[in-house]
Formats: C-alpha cells, structure tokens, sequence
C-alpha cells in the first residue's frame, strides 16, 4: 500500500526559469522524457486526475517546468519533454542549460523518473541525461512505458536488455515495465516514489 496519496497533487505553477521554482527545500521528484514517450500519461495515471499534465501540452508551455504540489512538503515536477523536431536549436540548447543546472543544484530534488517507450528505450538523449544524473549523485528510475504494445515475451526482453545496460552505469539507477494505457506498473512506480518521498 502506498503511504502518500498522488490523488492530492494540484497544480502550483509553471515557470521558465529556475530562479522562478519554488523556494529549495522539502523534496521534489522530477518526471522526464522523450517527447510522446507517454510522460503526462504516466502523471495523469499516477494522479488518477486526467486533466493534471493538459497544462504541460499548452503551447507556449512546452518548455516550462510544471509544479505539482502533494503537500505543503512535497512536490511533482513535471520537466519538457525532449527530442521535439520542431523546436529551435536555440531554445533546445537553452533548455539543457538549464536542466542541467536543475539536476545539478536542486538539494530538494530527490529522484527522477526517466520515462521511455519500451519499444524505442534507451536514445542517445536518455543516455546522455542518465550519464548527467548520476554524475549528480541523482537517484534515476527508468519507467519502460507502453508495455502493451509489446507481447510479455517482447516486454521482458527489453527489461532485460535495458536492466543490463544500467546495471553497468550505476547503482542509483533502477527500471520497471509499465502501462499508462493499461494501469500497469503503478503499484511499484508508487512504492518507489514513497521510498524517495518518505525516507
Ligand atoms: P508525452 O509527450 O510524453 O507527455 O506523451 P503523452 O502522455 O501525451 O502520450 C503520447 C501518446 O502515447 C498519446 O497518444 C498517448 O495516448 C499514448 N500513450 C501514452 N502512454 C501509453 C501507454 O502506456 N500505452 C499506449 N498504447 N499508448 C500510450
């Protein structure tokens, strides 16, 4: 059973630059990945709320971070989607700029969840950001989405194959299997949350 509740988080802000979060203390847990690898799907899920990730698709948003509060000690960090084609490389390049910062300096920030699709894992952008956070000494749990998509035998294989690439990075990084679509996977991804919320 999972101790906190994900049904309470709200939505606090959005903001586009750092200096704009809210003050560094309590504990955060960030959500990222590849653009459409199902990331707001995940947080609508974990949240039982399906409108809660909308405001990270309105335009002129996508490069924003979205707060989510839980309590007045605990927050879910909603971080832009990478790998949009369409953004220009200017911003692209100001974006990792500054998530790199983030991962870097926030002392509130106490996991991320690397969101990938379980049939395209593991791109050169995902292994960059799993390189970056855990040379921040940043807890990473990589949540292999989509799982439907795949037959269990499919799925486990690319559990594995991802298992034994991060078995070789570090310590800190962990994965599961899950499916927004399907409600897979939540019980553990909150087990996982709790241990970082909690401990
Ligand atoms: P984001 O860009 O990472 O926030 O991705 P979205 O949550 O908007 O999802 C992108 C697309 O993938 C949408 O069409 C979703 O319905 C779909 N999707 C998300 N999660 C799943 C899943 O677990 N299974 C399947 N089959 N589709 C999913």
């Amino acid at each position: 059973m999972s101790n906190l509740d994900y049904k309470k988080a709200t939505f606090l802000l959005s903001v586009a630059q750092l200096t704009q979060l809210p003050p560094d203390e309590g504990f955060e847990v960030a959500f990222i990945g590849r653009s459409n690898a199902g990331k707001s799907s995940v947080l609508n899920r974990l949240t039982q709320n399906l409108k809660l990730a909308r405001v990270s698709k309105t335009p002129g948003r996508t490069q924003h971070i979205n707060v989510f509060v839980l309590d007045a000690q605990r927050r879910l960090m909603d971080l832009p989607g990478y790998g949009y084609a369409k953004v220009p490389p200017k911003v692209k390049a100001h974006w990792q700029k500054t998530l790199d910062t983030y991962l870097q300096v926030r002392e509130c920030l106490q996991g991320l969840v690397l969101v990938m699709d379980i049939r395209h894992p593991l791109s050169p952008l995902d292994q960059h950001l799993l390189t970056w956070a855990t040379a921040c000494n940043l807890r990473v749990h990589i949540l292999l989405n989509k799982a439907d998509k795949l037959s269990s035998l499919a799925t486990k294989k690319s559990f594995s194959e991802v298992s034994q690439f991060i078995e070789n990075i570090s310590h800190l990084v962990s994965c599961q299997t899950f499916s927004a679509s399907k409600n897979t996977g939540l019980v553990e991804l909150k087990n996982r949350l709790d241990m970082w919320f909690i401990d």
